[in-house]
């Protein structure tokens, strides 16, 4: 099942998209989700950010081959950053440039969404816990990254988190084919088999330090093949079985 959030007459809701036609959403999309009434057709229907997360947990270097290009080595544990509400942005929306910085990057991520309250997770246990996947642009102001000690800016500023374009439930995300194209240039493609820690490890860690709410999002890392947006450019991220989502970045 696709799970979205669109924008219709009255205001923003959840949907279930079936092929090209949406629907509206009867129920809790995190507790057995049922197809109302049709709204639309899913090409003149606005899809929103598909969650609402009171936060986004983020990891960083789990691409053995990300890792190296950036000079560093998978670390021993998940590597753990926070992006706040304010930096999500749906599909086809714009990313505005940092006032600033020098250089920002595109990132193509896997993106978890919870189901349920989670928090010390057991390990085998974690599927319960989860909604469905989506696509994560995890934008990066690499200079400020560097320079800035941590990294609030650099990864949370607003509109620093595209989301999109919906939440697939019935995906099994161990292996499956990621890429990223640059105006229309294939920048990454991996596959999420490839991730140096599995999203079991990655939600058993984080659940020991934070409890995530339904709709919170855990994005997983990126894999090789980051590179600088200039305004204008436009970062198309695929994930299979999923779909794409797409954003320009202006200043
Ligand atoms: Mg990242």
């Amino acid at each position: 099942m696709k799970l979205a959030r669109v924008q219709t007459d009255t205001g923003p809701a959840w949907a279930i998209v079936e092929g090209e036609t949406v629907f509206r959403l009867e129920g809790s999309p995190f507790e057995h989700p049922t197809k109302g009434e049709r709204i639309g057709d899913l090409a003149s229907t606005k899809l929103l950010a598909p969650c609402q997360p009171t936060k986004v947990v983020c990891i960083g270097l789990n691409y053995r081959a990300h890792a190296a290009e950036s000079g560093q080595e998978v670390p021993p544990e998940p590597l753990m950053f926070l992006k706040p509400p304010t930096s999500v942005v749906g599909p086809g929306e714009d990313v505005v440039w940092a006032p600033g910085s020098e250089r920002i990057d595109y990132e193509a991520e896997l993106a978890v969404v919870f189901k349920k309250r989670a928090k010390n997770v057991a390990p085998g246990a974690y599927k319960d816990y989860v909604l469905g996947y989506t696509c994560a642009n995890d934008i990066s102001a690499r200079d400020f990254q560097r320079g800035d000690g941590q990294w609030a800016r650099a990864k949370g500023s607003d509109t620093f988190c595209p989301l999109g374009p919906w939440i697939e439930t019935e995906l099994d995300a161990g292996n499956v084919r990621i890429t990223g194209k640059l105006n229309g240039e294939v920048r990454q493609d991996s596959t999420t088999a490839d991730l140096a820690f599995t999203i079991e490890q990655l939600i058993t860690h984080l659940t020991k330090y934070f409890t995530m709410e339904p709709g919170d999002v855990l994005i997983t890392g990126t894999p090789a093949g980051i590179g600088p947006m200039n305004p204008g450019d436009e970062y198309e991220i695929t994930i299979e079985g999923i779909g794409s989502l797409k954003n320009r970045i202006r200043k």
